[in-house]
């Protein structure tokens, strides 16, 4: 047996605040609050906020084949360093993650790193080609958690439907990429009047929000459970709440990035701001943050997606899509949303816990006694400036660079043990 303390703790989850405390973990589950006896470790958090460990649905690992990018190391390693405890992969990988036998094998080299839980998604089609399914039993019996094509639509509506029909079979979550391809085109940035202005090819809000509305149909004529990732335009998640209201087997998450940039950010031509969906409007982004408030947003999922250097310092139009953001998801959204806007911690939190547990159908993450140990420790004092050079991340961009933020993790624990501490480093 093994115990630790976490001595001066300020205990929050999504029951509420439960002031300050000493935090026992017993191998690796909570123990509980207050107990005194022997313990093996003592780490005095003076004071800084415990919270269950964050779960990410959305984050591109590039393994295998895309090490070059990120690998399960680096990529869980920025997750604990970002205070995520549980991270789903997504399936766009080289091979596509459409085999149990690759599956399989990520669990276990993840499990051997000892860091974040990996939890994998396999793809919906074999290939992402969107013409065959791929086998869900198989792929479920495996360890895959979620079904998904991300990086691409799913165009065919009738595999679509059989994928939901399948995946309900089998109690599976289905997460939609929702751009309509023929209205995407070529667009790499927003459609409206900076990309007209820039003189880029933009991509229409109407991109996301048919689409939205046919994978939702979907879900609703053939009772799979839906989950809408990156939401990121006003018209998009209208369509969302609009089945919701209705009903609709449907969930929707939504990025960092959406919830906190505009297209405007494009107007340097840099490539760091290229991503898909691409960031909307300022007016986009009050309508994200406003539906965080109102409660309609289910999760925040990062849609981390690192790519090397020398591919984002390619030109605008060749650049790929994405943004390294697992290791500034918290801090950034606590400086620009709850110390500088008006929403709740706890909300942000569950946001980041309760919320993609709820989306997966898996036991919601508390402090309570027998719960696993899988904690963050944030410094919601300290201002810190987002450095890219000392990310985990392979990944070394970021839209951030040079910011200062607060809210920055400083400890992570998975299965009671530390698996990340912060330097403590400050400006
Ligand atoms: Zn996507």
């Amino acid at each position: 047996m093994r115990r630790t303390v976490l001595q001066n703790a300020h205990l929050i989850d999504h029951r509420g605040d439960h002031g300050k405390a000493d935090l026992y973990l017993r191998d690796d589950v909570i123990e509980g609050i207050d107990l005194g006896g022997e313990v093996a470790q003592t780490i005095d958090v003076a004071g800084a906020v415990v919270t269950p460990a964050f779960i990410d649905l959305h984050a591109h690992l590039r393994e295998p084949g895309q090490e070059v990018k990120e690998d399960l190391r680096s990529g869980l390693g920025a997750a604990v360093a970002g205070g995520y405890g549980t991270v789903v992969s997504m399936a766009n990988t080289t091979p596509v993650v459409d085999e149990p036998g690759l599956v399989t094998e990520m669990l276990s080299k993840s499990e051997a790193l000892g860091l974040a839980r990996l939890r994998p998604a396999a793809a919906l089609s074999r290939g992402l080609q969107g013409k065959q399914l791929t086998d869900f039993a198989a792929l479920r019996e495996a360890g895959a958690v979620m079904i998904t094509d991300d990086g691409e639509p799913v165009k065919d509506a009738h595999l679509l439907r059989r994928a939901c029909e399948y995946a309900a079979e089998l109690g599976l979550v289905v997460q939609t990429h929702s751009e309509e391809p023929g209205l995407r085109q070529d667009g790499v940035m927003n459609e409206g009047l900076v990309s007209q202005r820039l003189g880029l090819p933009g991509n229409p809000v109407a991109a996301e929000a048919a689409m939205i509305y046919r994978d939702c149909e979907v879900a609703m004529l053939s009772g799979g459970r839906l989950h809408v990732a990156h939401v990121s335009s006003k018209r998009g998640l209208q369509v969302v709440e609009w089945f919701k209201a209705q009903g609709a087997p449907v969930t929707a998450e939504v990025t960092p990035h959406h919830l906190t940039l505009s297209d405007e950010t494009l107007e340097g031509f840099d490539p760091v701001y290229k991503v898909a969906p691409p960031l909307r409007t300022h007016d986009d982004v009050a309508y994200l943050r406003n539906a965080l408030i109102r409660g309609v947003i289910d999760a925040i999922g990062t849609d981390h997606a690192p790519h090397t250097q020398a591919e984002k310092e390619r030109d605008l139009l060749e650049a790929p899509f994405g943004i390294a953001n697992i290791e500034v998801t918290f801090p950034l959204l606590y400086s620009e949303l709850v110390a500088n806007g008006g929403l709740e911690l706890s909300t942000l939190l569950d946001l980041l816990q309760g919320g993609p547990a709820r989306v997966m159908g898996w036991q919601v993450p508390t402090l309570e006694a027998t719960r696993a140990a899988d904690l963050v420790v944030l410094d919601l004092e300290t201002g810190r400036r987002v450095a890219p050079e000392t990310f985990k991340s392979k990944a070394k961009q970021s839209p951030w660079t040079g910011q200062v933020l607060k809210g920055w993790p400083v400890m992570t624990f998975v299965r009671g043990k530390m698996v990340f501490e912060r330097e403590v480093l400050s400006d």
